[in-house]
């Protein structure tokens, strides 16, 4: 097994600001107070309980129990093992991983189809700018108005004729048959039984598809000649990185100014999308003609509050942007809706009329409930009862997918005053609708991955933790008290009681170095200890008492206990009975006095335990 020396790790790890990595990844991360926060991205949330502190370099979900240091937050975002993690690390970082005991495993990794997917973006890059089986691409891109500067911005390439190029080339560099077809660059076939493999994408523009941190992870490439055959557009099939339900052309690009406007633009082709950010329009991604799904919604929920759809004029594209409004909409996005001239998509829009037309559209675009209505009253003859009906219904459908009330209700008004209805009877007959959708069995939630916690959230009694917080953030004060007087034996929590036991040796930085180390559910505890100055202590209490608080009170617990397991002893005569449960008994009182009482009681206790 490939092995990272300790102190590599601990050298990434220096040099890895978990704030930054973490901003990175969810740029809407923001401080508040004394740590940084922002909605989880591993579970749905509406108020931000996912938690950075730069001080202690954790981050912990106080939602959903997610936690740990910037290499686990790499692990649980990218679903990579801690090897990888690593790598991706000290690839931000620039510090070289000398392995021990031989390079990780190659195939099936996702290191290196990253790689791949780097170097083969490169190579068609090459071979669209340099040498002569390029022309004809660089011909067709002029043709195509797509400058130099925006070939090199979006790295568009060329994939030569033949059947091998690529293949061949990165066998050369290194690569194996088995991960160029992994990555989906080359296709298997059967000649005469003997396996072989060709290039997928052949004399074709090359479009490379990046995910949320722009690492190319999948290609489309187009044809040039209309006359050739196949099909005009070929993409990378699903792979371990390329999941077509969750990525969208130009996300990395677009993520910083759809966060900064709240808006985010979805128009169809990647041309669209390439002419939009030409224009300066930058908040634009494209969905690559695939239907939206939940994912994509999500991914945009999580930087933008408004979606505004961009899609063809015809009545696919009118379906398509119902049902992508829906989906928008039931997750909490605003939605409105741009309808193109005839003919025209955005590149061609902006290519013919300009930007500002494009612009113009995109300012008074309807809400798609309007969108809606509109497209209806093109399509019925609402003069009639039965097209009025359909009207209705379809509205009544649509809103019924969305989740607020709060949403809802403004909903209703505005399309019972233009179906010229009561917004009573509307909302009526939304319960109704409602009501027969809850009777039927729920949607199948197609090609949806559930937004759970990687394991689900196992809750540490609360004041075993918070002790250990008081201990983490009050070590200097705090430690003596537990030290003299808590044997850790009297935690009920295993993970709990480990963790005071290490800090009753070694001070808190034990627990920050090295942290890998623990198993998940101590990282998770650690992490959530330390991410926030205890939340237990307010201006008005001193650690010292806090903490003597609890040990007040996991003595009483263990007294308690002691208690019942005296009563079960058959063993004791009834006079030694007595005795100790006389004694409990005036412990336990002694305990409920306070620290001033209790601490002579213990000490006594704590003695008699040496002196055994
Ligand atoms: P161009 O301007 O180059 O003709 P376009 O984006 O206008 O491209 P459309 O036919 O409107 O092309 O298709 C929209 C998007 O749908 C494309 O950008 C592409 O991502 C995807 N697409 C189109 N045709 C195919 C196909 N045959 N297979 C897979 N995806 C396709
Ligand atoms: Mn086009």
């Amino acid at each position: 097994m490939a092995m990272i020396p300790k102190e590599t790790i601990e050298e990434i790890r220096a040099r890895c600001n978990i704030v930054e990595v973490v901003g990175a990844y969810l740029p809407e991360l923001r401080r508040r107070g004394s740590t940084y926060k922002c909605n989880c991205p591993f579970h749905k949330e509406k108020t931000p309980s996912f938690t950075v502190n730069d001080g202690r370099q954790v981050f912990h979900c106080f939602g959903c129990g997610v936690g740990g240091d910037v290499f686990r937050f790499v692990m649980d975002y990218e679903k990579v093992d801690f090897v990888t993690a690593v790598g991706v690390l000290a690839e931000r970082v620039g510090v070289e991983i000398v392995y021990e005991g031989g390079q990780p495993e190659k195939s099936g990794n996702k290191d290196v189809l990253y790689k791949l997917h780097t170097d083969a973006a490169a190579f068609y890059h090459r071979m669209l700018l340099d040498g002569t089986e390029g022309a004809e691409a660089r011909r067709y891109l002029e043709e195509r108005d797509l400058p130099i500067d925006v070939i090199k911005d979006f790295q568009i390439g060329y994939a030569p004729q033949g059947w091998e190029q690529l293949l061949s080339r990165a066998v050369k560099k290194g690569y194996t048959a088995e991960q160029l077809e992994a990555a989906g660059l080359v296709v298997p076939s059967d000649r005469n039984g003997q396996k072989s493999h060709y290039d997928r994408f052949r004399n074709r523009i090359m479009f490379p598809i990046c995910d949320q941190m722009g690492r190319v992870i999948g290609f489309s490439g187009r044809i040039m000649n209309k006359a050739e055959k196949g099909a005009k557009y070929v993409n990378s099939p699903e792979t371990l990185l390329f999941k077509k339900n969750r990525v969208l052309f130009a996300f990395d690009k677009a993520r910083k100014p759809i966060v900064e406007s709240r808006q985010a633009i979805v128009v169809e082709g990647q041309i669209d999308a390439i002419r939009c950010h030409q224009a300066g329009l930058n908040n634009v991604v494209a969905s690559q003609g695939t239907a939206l799904t939940e994912n994509h919604a999500r991914m945009i929920k999580r930087y933008a509050d408004e979606v505004i759809l961009v899609l063809d004029a015809d009545a696919a594209g009118l379906k398509a942007a119902l049902a992508s409004s829906e989906i928008f909409m039931a997750n909490e996005l605003s939605v409105r809706v741009v309808t193109l001239p005839e003919k025209e998509d955005p590149d061609s829009l902006i290519k013919n009329s300009g930007k500002e037309v494009l612009i113009e559209l995109i300012r008074e675009a309807p809400g798609a409930l309007d969108f809606l209505i509109d497209s209806f009253q093109r399509s019925e003859d609402v003069g009639t009862e039965a097209g009025r009906m359909r009207v209705v219904q379809a509205v009544l459908n649509f809103i019924s997918t969305c989740p607020s009330a709060a949403r809802r209700d403004p909903m209703i008004h505005a399309a019972a005053d233009r179906l010229n209805i009561s917004p009573m009877a509307l909302s009526q007959d939304l319960r109704r609708v409602k009501q027969q959708q809850q009777q039927r069995p729920a949607r199948k939630q197609v090609e949806e991955e559930a937004p759970r916690p990687i394991v689900p959230k196992k809750t540490y009694p609360r004041q075993e933790t918070a002790l250990l917080e008081l201990l983490v953030h009050y070590y200097p004060e705090v430690h003596p008290l537990v030290h003299d007087f808590l044997p850790p034996q009297h935690l009920t929590d295993p993970t709990c009681k480990q963790l005071v036991e290490i800090l009753m040796l070694d001070p808190p930085e034990t627990l920050t170095e090295g942290f890998h180390e623990f198993d998940e559910a101590t990282q998770k505890i650690i992490s959530q200890i330390q991410v926030e100055e205890s939340r237990t202590i307010d201006a008005e209490t001193l650690p010292t008492d806090l903490a003597q608080r609890y040990i007040l009170l996991f003595w009483k617990r263990a007294l308690e206990q002691e208690q019942a397991v005296l009563k079960q002893r058959t063993d004791l005569s009834n006079e030694e009975r007595f005795v100790e449960t006389t004694r409990i008994k005036h412990d336990l009182h002694a305990l409920s006095k306070g620290w001033k009482d209790a601490q002579p009681m213990l000490e006594a206790r704590l003695h008699k335990d040496v002196d055994f």
